[in-house]
């Protein structure tokens, strides 16, 4: 193999073709370096595989009974619908297949080199890749993570997200632990497609870092969808039953037959056996890769970006830090990742939206906010019948008029929000919303016309509270 010029097969050799490693290599390459990048699994990382792209391809999906409920509002007679849980995951498979098919020929067409095979560090310039070993001046590891297990006895009979895109039959009943993203998410899928779901969690609200007006709202809204929410509660133990189902005895002593038991309990940074020992790159007290601003680890010349470090792990940050990477480091930029204000959503059924602080966060920064709430049944439902209600929540500094945080539950708050993080990153303040034309009749015109504030609020009251 012609070497690079420094003596090296490669400028760099990414491993991990995820959301960031295949940015990195892609942008990297286009700026003149040598790049290789190695892939065990599957082109496109979590997002593509296990992650974004198929949880939304499976929310459409479980959205389906609900719109054929509410057509009989609309004077639609829609006769009783059947499920094929093969038949989704078979278009699901080959719209993946597609995009894999879009990842490598992004890759090729770059003129980045593609091993699809395990790479492990040999030391900090070689990496052996599928029996071979080579050498490259820099190594960006985009390794990603890897859902975690629980250690309670019985615990290897219940699944994690990775297998529930693939699972052979829809299970009749499903207990979903955890409350964070995933546990939400799959949840709402679940019940959507007709599966009895239980969702259990440790603490005495779910999704720990949301504005808590949003998760009592979501909690109020995924009990209404039949959703049976347990907080405070854990499973010590799942032991296997003669018919193949599966017993659960929970940490309030009750015991909890059901057919698949999910855990979404967190990820957690995918480094082991990667050999970051021997090329000297460490990592925190969780197993994720200490970095600094430029992404660079304990070893100067290895860098690490996405869900295996400890930032934002979320695809559009990873495609983020890799563009930071690639122009710093072949294009001579000084980039810089600006992890402020980072819009997100949870496709929960109904779907959370948010931008900026939660409340709590607000007037601990601020000291005192003005809160504007908004809670209705969205115009679909007044004829559909459907009793699901949206929240909709703004919080303004007192001090500057700043909208410093916005959150919405609801229909589309998805694609609400992402339009108004432009603004709220703008510096927006509510004189600026309030001056903002509504567009009638939608929900989020409820976010320009919110005139009175609800209440007022201040460290003092959070803390009488
Ligand atoms: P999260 O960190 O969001 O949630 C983990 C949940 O598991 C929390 O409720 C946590 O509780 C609970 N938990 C942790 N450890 C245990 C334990 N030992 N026993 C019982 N419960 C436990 O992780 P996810 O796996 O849901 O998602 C990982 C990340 O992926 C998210 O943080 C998000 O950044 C990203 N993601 C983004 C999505 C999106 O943008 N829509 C969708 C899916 C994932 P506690 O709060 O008490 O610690």
């Amino acid at each position: 193999m012609a070497d690079t010029g420094a003596g090296y097969d490669y400028d760099l050799f990414v491993i991990g073709a995820g959301s960031g490693g295949v940015r990195a290599a892609r942008m990297s390459a286009a700026n003149g370096a040598k790049v290789a990048i190695a892939e065990e699994r599957h082109l496109g990382g979590t997002c593509v595989n296990v992650g974004c792209v198929p949880k939304k391809l499976f929310t459409y999906a479980a959205h389906v009974p609900e719109e054929i409920e509410d057509a009989a509002g609309y004077g639609w007679t829609v006769g009783a619908g059947r499920f094929d849980w093969k038949t989704l995951v078979a278009n699901k498979n080959a719209e993946i297949e597609r995009l894999n098919g879009i990842y490598g020929k992004l890759l090729s067409n770059a003129g980045v080199t593609l091993y699809e095979a395990r790479a492990t560090l040999i030391d900090p310039h070689t990496i052996e890749v599928g029996g071979e070993r080579v050498t490259a001046e820099r190594i960006l590891i985009a390794v990603g993570g890897r859902p975690n297990m629980p250690d309670e006895p019985g615990a290897e009979l219940g699944v994690t997200s990775d297998e529930m895109f693939f699972l052979d039959e829809l299970p009749k009943r499903a207990i979903v632990a955890g409350g964070g993203y995933i546990a939400v998410e799959f949840a709402g899928i679940l019940k959507g497609l007709g599966v009895e779901v239980v969702q259990l969690y440790r603490s005495s609200l779910f999704l720990r870092g949301f504005d808590r007006d949003v998760r009592l709202h979501l909690a109020a809204e995924m009990r209404k969808k039949g959703i049976d929410l347990r907080f405070d509660t854990i499973i010590s133990k799942t032991e296997k039953q003669a018919d193949g189902s599966l017993a659960a005895t929970l940490s309030d002593g009750s015991v909890l037959e059901t057919d698949l038991i999910l855990y979404a309990i967190g990820r957690s940074a995918y480094t082991e056996g990667l050999g970051l020992e021997a090329a000297g790159v460490e990592t925190d007290r969780f197993g994720a890769i200490k970095v600094d601003a430029d992404y660079r680890t304990s070893q100067p010349n290895i860098y690490a970006l996405g869900d295996v470090i400890d930032r934002v792990p979320l695809t559009p940050v990873a495609i983020g830090e890799g563009m930071v990477f690639a122009f710093n480091t072949y294009a001579g930029q000084s980039r810089k990742m600006d992890y402020r204000d980072i819009p997100s959503a949870v496709f929960s059924a109904p779907t959370i939206g948010t931008v900026g602080l939660t409340e709590e966060e607000a007037v601990a920064e601020y000291g005192e906010i003005d809160v504007y709430m908004s809670e209705f049944r969205p115009m679909k439902h007044t004829l559909s019948g459907n009793q699901e209600r949206a929240l909709l929540k703004l919080l303004v500094d007192v001090k500057t008029d700043r909208v410093v945080g916005l959150h919405m539950v609801g229909p589309d708050a998805a694609e609400i929000t992402q339009g108004f993080a432009v603004a709220f990153r703008a510096g927006a303040t509510k004189a600026d919303f309030d001056a903002t034309v509504g567009i009638h009749p939608t929900s989020a015109e409820e976010f320009v016309t919110m005139r009175e504030a609800t209440r007022r609020a201040t460290r003092e009251s959070a803390a009488a509270e």
